[in-house]
């Protein structure tokens, strides 16, 4: 059971991974100045100079650390599993990669994503008294503009408020799941898609947002009298963000914030909305104040559970981005 450092069950589960050195950053002679020194700490390993170091925080804490040497298996079994797996009992649920780009979110979110989808089908397999229908769908943030991955349509979605249903992306487009295999080829479609955008604008994974979507349903085969929930349906969203450093330039100089380019609106607004879901409680959470938000607000609000993984480079010369990203990741404790 993924608890987190106060002992309950925790809403929102915050684990960082350090990833190692690559092998360009190796040939540049940078050091690896991050180290976890335990599960659930990060710690700074400075060359700062003792006023430096006041002014710094050197050690980080929070629900799990993962360093150089775990595997994105152990990220998933121990950061992400019981969240994403919540969605076969109703349970909506997120699970988040943040960090600057090259950090490792794609590389962290893909795994995982294949992971979780592999445990649903097993906890399938294992439940046949209940039938289960898997739909699944893929879209990108890019300017505030939505655009499905399913589809070669490129038109930018609206997003709608149904009376029911809340939140929706229209035209979407929902493939219902047939195996594993399907899966696959639904990915790799994604992938090219995102591709297509890649060549066509610069820089275009590290602005942009990618949610994949699953919805489980199941219903019981026969029905009991005395079973309360004879449906179940619930939506997990696998969202791999746009760099963090689209956040953290426009805090970091206020002046810039009309610089369009550089700020990144959902990405901030993601920041304010975990925050307060982690801190306050209660009070407006601002979630119409961005697609992303918009879209992921029946999965983060509630009863819904979330995952988010930090990444994190151990090279020196991206200290200023890893500490902004664990100062997000302290944010949404
Ligand atoms: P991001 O999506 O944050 O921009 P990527 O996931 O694309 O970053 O990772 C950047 C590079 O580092 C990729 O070549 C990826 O394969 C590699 N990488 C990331 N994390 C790890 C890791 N934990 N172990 C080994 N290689 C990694
Ligand atoms: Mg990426």
């Amino acid at each position: 059971q993924m608890q987190g450092s106060s002992g309950r069950e925790e809403k929102i589960f915050v684990s960082v991974r350090l990833r190692p050195l690559s092998v360009r950053e190796r040939v540049r002679n940078d050091v690896a100045d991050w180290e976890c020194i335990n599960d659930e700490t990060v710690i700074y390993r400075s060359h700062l100079s003792i006023s430096e170091r006041s002014m710094y925080p050197t050690a980080y804490t929070f629900d799990r650390v993962f360093g150089p040497e775990c595997c994105t298996k152990d990220v998933y079994d121990q950061g992400a599993k019981d969240v994403a797996l919540s969605v076969v009992s109703g349970v909506h649920a997120s699970v988040f990669a943040y960090g600057q780009t090259s950090s490792g979110k794609t590389y962290t979110m893909s795994g995982i994503t294949d992971y979780a989808l592999a445990d649903i089908y097993d906890y399938i397999e294992k439940h046949k008294e209940r039938e289960f229908v898997l739909k699944f769908s893929a879209m990108e943030i890019y300017n505030e503009s939505v655009r499905d991955l399913l589809s070669t349509d490129i038109s930018p979605l609206r997003i709608l408020d149904d009376p029911e249903k809340g939140t929706i992306v229209e035209k979407l487009t929902e493939e219902t799941l047939r195996d594993w295999k399907h899966f696959k080829e639904l990915l790799s479609i994604c992938i090219a898609q995102r591709q297509i955008g890649e060549t066509a604008l610069n820089e275009v994974s590290s602005r942009s947002h990618q949610i994949l979507r699953l919805t489980v349903e199941s219903t019981a085969r026969e029905y009991l009298a005395n079973e309360k929930f004879s449906t179940l349906t619930a939506t997990v969203n696998f969202v791999d963000l746009a760099g963090s450093e689209r956040a953290s330039q426009s805090l970091s100089a206020g002046t810039r914030l009309k610089e369009g380019g550089h700020i990144n609106r959902s990405l901030l607004t993601l920041g304010t909305v975990i925050r307060k879901l982690s801190k306050e409680k209660t009070g407006h959470i601002p979630f119409r104040d961005s697609k992303l938000t918009r879209i992921l607000q029946t999965s983060l609000g509630g009863n819904a559970r979330t995952a988010i993984i930090c990444t994190l480079s151990p090279a020196g010369i991206h200290v200023e981005q890893s500490r902004n990203t664990l100062l997000f990741a302290s944010c949404a404790k």
